[in-house]
């Protein structure tokens, strides 16, 4: 039998990982003792031999070990059944919703996401380790899930720097519609597992999308729904009256919106009217403003612009000029709902950089809420990066 092996940590490297933070980077080793190969479990200890931790090894990535426990337990099949069942247990799962089921570094499994839509589940291995696990892991999920069968959606960059290629396709059981129809709330969405983004919903915004239509005041209010993808937050709109201007990059996102407002015909106000602008939101702003256009509520979600530490301040101009531009098209007394996505960009750095946009624009304004993803993206309190989605919902004077 070959010898187990060990990743010796540097002394002055160790408090983040006693402190519970699941990576290790490369420059945290002082010594590999055996053999590892990519993907295998490996025991992470102390100059002195002494147990930190236990987790999956890849010396093509920045963070070579990522850890998947911190006591001295094996890393066996009983091991990661229990991983998955203890994450679906901590979800309420509507057999016809959008769920996530597995959030990776926040459910202890780094490198995984799972998300479930109306039985089918949607995975996503973001790392080698978990990409070597991948066939028992589907086994697992189709015993404890028992969903109608599993897509992989292993298609999202990060895999490069794993030396892993992309990948899509059925996993196991049945192969998904071309669109599958989810709930959410009293609301319907297509969801396209192997176009969409992610997993092919942002299920993380699904109870910001319910909380907007709390604050559409006015009588027959104007709503402007930035980024709009598949028309999230304006289809939660459809149920009343007023008029929404959906702005996204994207044709196939608003093709599918204006699909979207047909399976909500039961529950879309007679009253209700929808643009789908395919637009560069930065540009749109500009002209909106020249025009002096006037909104109750703006929703501006865009994607991530911070991929790296080395994008934020690039980022931060971004934001700024986004926020700018959109405090000057509330009307006074409306409501602004601003986000930010990059895990880079702290939820104390965005407020500044809207508090900046709001001294600009001459506008006053006070936040209502603090918002973040949904109840199922919980965030393991020893893992900051993991509180990527960060938002202000503001009422604007
Ligand atoms: N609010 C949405 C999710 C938005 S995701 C929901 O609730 O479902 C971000 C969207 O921004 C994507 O659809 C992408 O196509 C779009 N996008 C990215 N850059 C853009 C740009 N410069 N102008 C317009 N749309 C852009």
């Amino acid at each position: 039998m070959s010898i187990p092996t060990q990743i010796v940590i540097q002394r002055d490297r160790q408090k983040p990982i006693i402190n519970q933070h699941p990576w290790i980077f490369s420059g945290a080793i002082s010594q590999i003792k055996g053999d590892p190969q990519p993907g295998e479990i490996v025991t992470v200890v102390g100059e002195k031999g002494e147990f930190l931790a236990r987790g999956y090894w890849n010396e093509k990535s920045q963070i070579q070990v990522r850890i998947l426990t911190w006591h001295d337990e094996p890393i066996d099949d009983a091991w990661w059944h229990n991983a998955l069942q203890n994450a679906v247990q901590r979800r309420v799962l509507n057999p016809k919703g959008g769920t996530r089921l597995i959030n990776a570094e926040n459910d202890f499994l780094p490198g995984l996401v799972v998300d479930h839509y109306a039985g089918f589940l949607v995975l996503q291995a973001l790392t080698l380790g978990i990409d070597i696990q991948k066939d028992k892991l589907t086994d697992m999920l189709m015993n404890i899930v028992e969903p109608r069968g599993i897509f992989e959606r292993s298609d999202v960059d990060v895999r490069n720097k794993e030396g892993l290629k992309l990948v899509t396709g059925v996993l196991h059981g049945e192969e998904p519609p071309e669109l599958i129809a989810i709930e959410e709330g009293d609301r319907h969405f297509y969801v396209d597992v192997r176009n969409g983004h992610k997993t092919g919903f942002y299920l993380d915004q699904a109870e910001n999308r319910a909380l907007s239509v709390d604050y559409l005041d006015a009588d027959s209010p104007r709503l402007l729904n930035l980024f709009s993808y598949t028309g999230g937050f304006g289809t939660w709109q459809s149920a009343y009256e007023g008029h929404v201007v959906n702005v996204d990059a994207s044709h196939d996102a608003l093709e599918l919106a204006e699909k979207q407002i047909e399976l909500n015909r039961e529950t879309v106000h007679s009253n209700y009217t929808a643009d789908y602008i395919q637009a560069d939101v930065f540009d749109f702003l500009r002209d909106q403003v020249t025009e002096n256009e006037q909104y109750d509520l703006i929703v501006c979600d865009p994607p991530k612009f911070a991929q790296n530490a080395g994008q934020i301040e690039r980022a931060a101009r971004g934001y700024k000029d986004l926020n700018l531009n959109s405090f000057k098209l509330v009307k006074p007394g409306g409501y602004l709902m601003t986000f930010s996505c990059s895990g880079g960009v702290s939820p104390d750095l965005f407020q500044k950089i809207v508090f900046g946009a709001l001294a600009d624009s001459g506008r006053q304004a006070q936040i209502v809420r603090h918002l973040t993803a949904a109840e199922d993206h919980p965030v393991a309190l020893t893992f900051p990066e993991g509180a990527y989605l960060k938002g202000l919902l503001l009422r604007v004077y």
